[in-house]
């Protein structure tokens, strides 16, 4: 008998599937080697102790009986369908069993057989038609069980990745349709298909990790076995472990990343143009956060701001802008707030405290959103306007003295044809009234001949005046220098002009001692008599007009004073240029070209010397001019000649 049952038991133990004996009482006692090897239980610990313990807490009785009463009551209504519920191992996991359970004998001798078939995670298994107990009671039971596989399967199948299972060997066991669909092949090919045979070190070595118990990601183009598909894929390989805690396998699971990749690519070549734009835009570009931190900057703009791009990434505009900061942070708040962009505003860093040379920049700030309509930042662009700018004030400089010629061109043209026409009236009056009288044979009046000959050298006074002004802008007015006594010189130019001192008083205030200077003595006379006419024409009221001559140091200086109109404070410094005339002479009651001061500038200076006015309207005036000395020793002080007088 002993025999029969040591045979009986060797015969269970090779059975494939578990099995549980129990008594009547139900306890265990006997379990075959699958059943040991499912429950992890040692046969002679789980001997005697109640089947219950091979079930969680929560299925192990139903409708007041054990499980396994239950289960036995409805053998009937099953016909030997199994059951699915979840068993325990002795080191409380759970495990996912089919049983079917079986009676035999009666009373004590009752024995009952538990057999079992345990569920593998394999995906192909699930897809096998599964019992479904058909009483309420018992769905009650395992309902939550199935439900739980079903959604498994349903998750699995639904996944929209790929998802496949390989035993260690490493063959593929099982597989989704999604997996089916991205590799753009069929389920008999990829189950069954020996990982190695793929010949994909990188893939092997991710299956290889995955069967040593680590996770791993793999990516890569998977042709497909009949050739006509590659796809790009990503795989994260994972290991299966079984109920020892051993790996018997791994799981696939597949990403088809096409699109993904071609995102990717477009986005790449997408960055990259936009890089390039903004590397080498013209102009400052800029991207400012939230919290006013730099996150990118172009050269340009990095050049306009003074430093490199590196130093403006994560610091508000005050650390990188220093004074010229607040400014600017102004205009990124009113941007960040309102959402409203700021366009071409023009600043002048000048005035805005930026240190270095003054600057015109025109900034523009855009608010810069994400797709959902968050706002992200600032996006700035600044363009150094400082030479448009410039060269547009210079045009305008340019234009407005353009204008400003074209008038006194004008001016000077009618002034001038009203100037030379003057004389010219009276002269020749004067000439009918000799040639009448010559006719007559009367005497002829010297008067009228003074009249006409002054009448004339007035006019000869204001062609000189036009040629030799023309001379000057021409470089070509000539200088003839030699020993002057300025002190005669001067004497002889006052008496010349004694006769047209109407009624002004003429004083001479000079040196005992000869003033010596080294001079063109006609261009010296030129510019003396220049000035006391001046005295004469705009004192009309009469007055003493006071010459005074005297050294100092080494300059002969010479003064002429007269108590006249007096000339603006503010147009005092405009004297001395061409065919200027003060606003307070109106041609009308005072004729001239605005040449003599001009052309005296210009005879003095070149002598060396210097000429300057000091007056106030009402008040009369005092031109004075200062010309070096020739001493006995030295040298002939410069005089520059026309070639080297640039104007
Ligand atoms: P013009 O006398 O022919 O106008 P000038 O070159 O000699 O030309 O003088 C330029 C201008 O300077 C005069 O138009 C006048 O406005 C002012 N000016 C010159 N001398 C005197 C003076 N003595 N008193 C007041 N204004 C003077």
């Amino acid at each position: 008998m002993a025999r029969a049952n040591e045979e009986l038991s060797a015969w269970l133990d090779a059975a494939v599937d578990p099995m549980v004996a129990c008594d009547a009482h139900e306890h265990v006692y006997f379990l075959n080697r699958a059943a040991e090897q499912l429950f992890a239980w040692k046969r002679e610990d789980l001997q005697g102790q109640p089947v219950s313990r091979l079930f969680p807490e929560r299925v192990s009785h139903h409708e007041g009986q054990s499980l396994v009463r239950y289960l036995l009551s409805r053998r009937d209504a099953l016909e030997g369908r199994p059951t699915r519920v979840f068993a325990q191992r002795s080191d409380g996991a759970e495990v996912l069993v089919e049983l079917t359970v079986g009676a035999s004998g009666q009373g004590d001798d009752e024995r009952i057989v538990i057999s079992l078939r345990r569920l593998h995670e394999v995906i192909d298994t699930l897809r096998e038609p599964l019992e479904h107990p058909r009483h309420e009671a018992e769905a009650s039971l395992v309902e939550t069980r199935v439900r739980g596989d079903d959604l498994y399967r349903l998750v699995v199948e639904n996944a929209p990745l790929g998802i496949f299972h390989y035993d260690t060997t490493p063959v593929v066991t099982a597989c989704n349709e999604r997996l089916v669909t991205i590799l753009g092949s069929t389920k008999r090919i990829i189950v069954g298909l020996n990982l190695l045979s793929l010949r994909d070190e990188a893939m092997m070595r991710c299956v290889r990790e995955s069967l040593a118990g680590r996770g791993a990601d793999y990516e890569g183009n998977y042709a497909s076995v009949t050739g006509h598909k590659v796809t790009p894929v990503h795989v994260r390989f994972a290991p299966c472990y079984n109920d020892s805690g051993v790996v018997e396998g791994g799981v696939g699971i597949v990403e088809d990343v096409s699109q993904r990749r071609l995102a990717e690519r477009e986005r790449d070549e997408g960055m990259a143009l936009l890089t390039t734009l903004f590397d080498s835009a013209p102009v400052g570009l800029g991207f400012i956060d939230t919290r006013l931190r730099y996150v990118r900057v172009n050269e340009r703009l990095a050049n306009i701001n003074g430093k490199s791009p590196e130093e403006h990434l994560g610091k508000d505009p005050h650390q990188v802008l220093g004074p010229g900061g607040p400014a600017v942070e102004l205009m990124l708040r009113h941007v960040l707030d309102t959402g409203e962009p700021v366009v071409e505003e023009e600043v002048d860093t000048s005035l805005i405290g930026s240190p270095g040379p003054r600057r015109l920049l025109a900034g523009s700030c855009y608010p810069v959103r994400a797709p959902d309509g968050r706002m992200l930042g600032v996006g700035v662009l600044v363009e150094d306007i400082t030479r448009r700018k410039l060269a547009e004030e210079e045009r305008e400089k340019l234009y407005h003295e353009a204008q400003q010629a074209i008038r006194v061109r004008d001016d000077f043209l009618s002034i001038a044809s009203h100037e030379l026409k003057t004389p010219l009236t009276p002269l020749s009056l004067r000439l009918a009234t000799l040639e009448r009288k010559l006719e007559r044979g009367e005497s002829v009046d010297p008067t009228t001949l003074r009249h006409a000959r002054q009448h004339l050298l007035r006019m000869t006074g204001l062609i000189n005046d036009l040629l030799d002004a023309s001379r000057i802008e021409a470089g070509r007015l000539a200088l003839h220098p030699q020993a002057t006594r300025m002190d005669s010189l001067v004497e002889h130019v006052l008496q010349a002009m004694d006769a047209q001192r109407a009624g002004h008083e003429l004083r001479y205030v000079h040196p005992e001692d000869a003033v010596q200077v080294f001079v063109d003595p006609y261009r010296l006379e030129q510019v003396i008599s220049n000035l006391v006419e001046n005295a004469f024409k705009y004192s009309p009221d009469g007055g003493v007009i006071q010459v005074t001559l005297e050294t100092h140091g080494e300059l002969a200086l010479l003064a002429v004073k007269d108590p006249g109109i007096g000339i603006p404070v503010d147009q005092q410094t405009q004297l001395f240029e061409r065919y200027f005339r003060a606003r307070n002479v109106s041609s009308r009651s005072y004729g001239g070209l605005g040449l003599g001061l001009y052309i005296s500038r210009d005879i003095v200076e070149r002598h060396g010397g210097r000429i300057w006015v000091e007056s106030q309207v009402g008040q009369g005036s005092t031109f004075h001019i200062a010309l070096p000395l020739l001493s006995g020793t030295s040298a002939h002080p410069p005089v520059s000649q026309p070639d080297q007088h640039v104007h």
